[in-house]
C-alpha cells in the first residue's frame, strides 16, 4: 500500500518566519510530499523554497477550514501549524476547529516546531 504523504503546513503570522525556517531546515524531506498551505503562508514558502505548494485561502478568510474539509475528505494525511498562543486571532472559532478534526480524524498534528520536527522525520 502507497503511503500518502499530503502535509498541510500553516503558521500564524508572528511565527511566519519560524516556519519559514523549518521548511528551509526540511527541505529534502518536504520535498517528498504533496505540500497544501493557507494563503500567506504556501506562498511565502513557495517563494523561498520553490517547493510547489497548492495554496488555500489565507487563514481568517477560510483556509484553516479548507484545510479542515481536505482532513474529512482524505486528501490531507498531517498538518503542522505553528499557531500563535499570545496573539489574538479573528478566526480562533476557525482554529479550534481544525484542531478538532485533526483529532477526530486520528491524523499527526503538530503545533510547534519541537513537534514538527519529530512527526517529519517520522512520516
Ligand atoms: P495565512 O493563514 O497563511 O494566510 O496567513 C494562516 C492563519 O492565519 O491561519
Amino acid at each position: 500500500m502507497k503511503l500518502k504523504k499530503n502535509i498541510a503546513l500553516i503558521a500564524h503570522d508572528n511565527l511566519k518566519d519560524d516556519m519559514i525556517e523549518w521548511s528551509k531546515t526540511h527541505y529534502v524531506k518536504l520535498s517528498t510530499f504533496e505540500l497544501f498551505a493557507t494563503g500567506t503562508t504556501g506562498k511565502r514558502i513557495e517563494d523561498v523554497t520553490g517547493l510547489p505548494i497548492t495554496k488555500y485561502k489565507s487563514g481568517p478568510l477560510g483556509g484553516d477550514q479548507q484545510i479542515g474539509a481536505g482532513i474529512a475528505e482524505g486528501r490531507i494525511n498531517a498538518v503542522v501549524f505553528f499557531w500563535d498562543p499570545l496573539a489574538p486571532h479573528p478566526h480562533d472559532v476557525d482554529v479550534k476547529a481544525l484542531l478538532r478534526i485533526a483529532a477526530v480524524y486520528n491524523i499527526p498534528m503538530a503545533c510547534n516546531k519541537a513537534t514538527a520536527d519529530l512527526i517529519i522525520n517520522g512520516l
